[in-house]
C-alpha cells in the first residue's frame, strides 16, 4: 500500500485530498496544526487503520517514522483576511513549512507535490494567466506574506529538483469553493453566502468589476491526482477559466439563495487583484484535464453544504475583526 502524508489534511483542499487517496488504496497520515484547519473535515477518517494523524505545525522540524512514497504540501493559511490575522505564521509554512517537507521527502525517497496559487502572479497584466507570466507582486503589502512564501516555495522546491534531482510537482491553484470552507474565513463566496443565510445585505468591495475564476473542489482535486501521477516538474495551473465579475457573482449568489437583501458597497483592499482567469492549456494538453462542474450545479452543493451546518457556525465572528485592517 503506497503510503502518503498530506500537510493541512484538516483543511478545505487538505481534507479533499485526504478522502481521495484513501479511496485509492493509499495509507494517508494527515498532519496539521489546526490553525485554520478543522478536525471536523477529518473526523470520519480516524476510525480507518489506513489513517493516522499528527497535530504538528509543519514549519518546525517533520519526523514522520517509516516509509513515505508522496508527500502533498497543503497547509497554509488560504484566505486574504487569514493572513492579516496571522501574516507570519503564513510567510513561515510557505517558506519553512516547504523546506521541511522537501527535507523529509528527500530523506524518504518520496515524491512532492506542493500548493502553490495564482496569487503568484499578483495583480496581473497578462490576462489570462499562463505559467510563464512572472507576475506583478508588491511585496510588501498585505497580500504579500502570501505571495512572496508561495513564490519562495516554488523556487524552492525547483531547486531540491534542479540540484538534489528530487521528483516535484507544483500546482498553482486558482479560486476553488466547495463543501468544507469555512463560513467565516473571510473570502467572497462564503462570506456572500453567510450574509444571505443570515438575512444581511452582501458586501461588494470596490466597485465590483473584478474578476474571479471558480473552481468546484472536484474538479481540483482530480487535476491535484492527475499532476501528482505525472511527471511534469514545472507548474501548472489548475482552475476553472470561467470568468465573473464579483458584482455579476453577488447577483448569481442572491438569485441561489433567494434572499431579499441588496449589494452594498464597501472601499476595495489594498493590492486586490483586477483580473484573475487561468490558461488551462497545459493542464489539457499534459494531464487531460479540464474542469467538468459549472458554477451553477458547483454553488447549489456549496449552499446546500452551508445551510446544513449548525446555527453557530453563522454567527461565529472570526472574520469580522480584521475588517479595519484589510482597508489600511
Ligand atoms: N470580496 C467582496 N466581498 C467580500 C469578500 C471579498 O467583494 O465580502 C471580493 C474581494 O475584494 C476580491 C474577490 O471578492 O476582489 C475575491 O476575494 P477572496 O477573498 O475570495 O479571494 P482572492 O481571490 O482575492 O484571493
Amino acid at each position: 500500500m503506497p503510503r502518503i502524508l498530506i500537510t493541512g489534511a484538516a483543511g478545505f483542499l487538505g481534507s479533499h485530498l485526504c478522502d481521495r487517496f484513501i479511496k485509492e488504496g493509499y495509507e494517508v497520515v494527515g498532519m496539521d496544526n489546526l490553525i485554520t484547519g478543522d478536525l471536523k473535515n477529518i473526523e470520519h477518517l480516524f476510525k480507518l487503520e489506513q489513517f493516522s494523524f499528527y497535530n504538528h505545525d509543519v514549519s518546525n522540524f517533520i519526523h514522520v517514522p517509516g516509509q513515505l512514497d508522496y508527500i502533498l504540501h497543503f497547509a497554509s493559511p488560504a484566505s486574504p483576511i487569514d493572513y492579516l490575522k496571522i501574516p507570519i505564521q503564513t510567510l513561515k509554512v510557505g517558506s519553512l513549512g516547504t523546506h521541511n517537507c522537501l527535507g523529509l521527502a528527500k530523506a524518504k525517497g518520496a515524491r512532492i507535490l506542493v500548493a502553490s496559487t495564482s496569487e503568484v502572479y499578483g495583480d496581473p497584466t497578462v490576462h489570462p494567466q499562463t505559467e510563464e507570466y512572472w507576475g506583478n507582486v508588491n511585496p510588501v503589502g498585505p497580500r504579500g506574506v502570501y505571495d512572496e512564501a508561495k513564490r519562495f516555495q516554488e523556487a524552492m522546491t525547483m531547486a531540491y529538483h534542479t540540484y538534489h534531482g528530487l521528483e516535484t510537482r507544483i500546482v498553482r491553484i486558482f479560486n476553488t469553493y466547495g463543501p468544507r470552507m469555512r463560513l467565516n474565513d473571510g473570502r467572497v463566496l462564503p462570506a456572500f453566502i453567510g450574509q444571505a443565510l443570515r438575512g444581511e445585505d452582501l458586501t461588494v468591495f470596490g466597485d465590483g468589476s473584478q474578476t474571479r475564476s471558480f473552481c468546484y473542489m472536484d474538479d481540483l482535486i482530480e487535476g491535484i491526482y492527475r499532476l501528482l501521477k505525472s511527471d511534469y516538474p514545472y507548474p501548472v495551473n489548475i482552475g476553472n477559466p470561467d470568468e465573473i465579475t464579483i458584482g455579476e457573482f453577488a447577483e448569481e449568489i442572491i438569485k441561489l439563495t433567494g434572499t431579499t437583501q441588496k449589494v452594498i458597497y464597501k472601499d476595495l483592499p489594498k493590492d486586490d487583484p483586477t483580473q484573475r482567469r487561468p490558461d488551462i492549456s497545459k493542464a489539457r494538453e499534459i494531464l487531460g484535464w479540464e474542469p467538468k462542474v459549472n458554477r451553477a450545479e458547483g454553488l447549489k452543493i456549496t449552499y446546500e453544504y452551508f445551510k446544513s451546518l449548525p446555527q453557530e457556525e453563522l454567527y461565529k465572528k472570526e472574520h469580522k475583526d480584521f475588517e479595519a485592517y484589510i482597508r489600511k
